[in-house]
């Protein structure tokens, strides 16, 4: 402790001198400019030795103080001058105490564990195919000449689709119908006249058209079918009296909720009005069901349609008389 003490007047002696012979320096510098000599060296060593006992030390004592509540004297003031008093045996050497068994190895193991089964965990997330999304095909009118084109290209895309027709139509191609009704496509009636001042007349008339094409899809298919289009739509023809007259009936009437005006555009227009309604129509929490008809037009661009709900993920499904249905209004 006297020595560490000892020590640090030493260094304060050494302040001290330090300021005191800058501060000769000055003006002995000064004072060799005006005498016009310039032997600084020689001149400042005895200068140092007379001036620095002369201050007094207790004025850094507080300085001392600090020094000594900081901390122990440390090596880097004792390795600074080593020619003075030879303290080196005096202060203890450090307790470097023994390495701990190094914790990090242990913990970087367990991190590359948790990274592993963080791997594992997100794995099988990504694996699930996203759920696929159900679109509903509707072709109204048939069926027509190109009735089993259209079957053949569904097939292509493993494409179930439903098919609205007209009376006159499934007499005339019978082989379509068939191959519709076998094929699990669904078969639905879109009446006999297709003529609004006719089909709308009365309720009767109305549930009078489907009874009939009800009887020959049955003729055709054995299929007894309520699922049910009216031409041009149930709005504005359908009446609430109507309404209630074809659900007494037994029928089902379903609309669309996305209209691909497939007989107007008469061109791959349709196609792309199909899917900008489809944009829109995703925010709404209802099956998609999409007009079309059997028609040339339609059948041609046909694979657009196919190819893009295909590549969006959908899955083309035929409607099913279990389902709550689309209707207009
Ligand atoms: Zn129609």
């Amino acid at each position: 402790m006297s020595n560490a003490r000892k020590v640090k007047k030493g260094n304060i002696v050494k302040i001290i001198a330090l300021f005191g012979f800058i501060v000769l320096l000055l003006l002995y510098s000064f004072f060799l400019l005006k005498t016009k000599f310039f032997l600084e060296a020689d001149a400042s060593e005895p200068i140092i030795e007379v001036v620095a006992p002369a201050e007094s030390p207790e004025k850094y004592e507080p300085i001392d103080d600090e020094l000594r509540v900081d901390d122990k004297p440390t090596g880097n003031i004792e390795a600074e001058k080593p020619a003075k008093e030879d303290s080196a045996p005096t202060t203890e050497p450090t307790k470097e105490p023994a390495p701990d068994p190094d914790p990090v190895q242990p913990t970087t193991p367990k991190e590359d564990v948790k990274q592993e089964d963080d791997q594992e965990q997100v794995a099988p997330k990504e694996t699930p195919a996203p759920p696929s999304r159900a679109v509903y095909l509707t072709f109204d009118d048939g069926p027509h000449k190109v009735s089993k084109d259209i079957l053949a290209l569904l097939d292509q895309y493993d494409a179930k689709a439903t098919f609205f027709m007209l009376d006159n139509n499934m007499k005339n191609y019978p082989d379509a119908v068939k191959e519709m009704a076998s094929k699990g496509h669904s078969v639905g009636l879109h009446g006999v006249t297709h003529d609004k001042n006719k089909f709308y007349q009365s309720s009767k008339s109305v549930v009078g058209e489907m009874d009939q094409t009800q009887q020959t899809l049955f003729e055709l298919t054995g299929i007894e079918s309520d699922l049910i289009r009216t031409p041009f739509g149930s709005a504005p023809y359908m009446t609430d009296a109507y309404k209630e007259a074809v659900d007494v009936a037994g029928y089902k009437m379903w609309d669309w909720n996305i209209d691909s005006r497939d007989w107007q555009f008469r061109d791959s227009r349709y196609v792309d009005s199909v899917i900008e309604q489809l944009t829109k129509l995703n925010r709404v929490n209802q099956p998609i069901v999409i007009l079309l008809h059997e028609r040339p037009e339609t059948l041609e661009h046909l694979p657009k349609l196919l190819d893009y709900l295909k590549e969006q993920g959908y899955e083309f499904k035929a409607l099913e008389s279990t389902m709550h249905p689309i209707q207009l209004y």
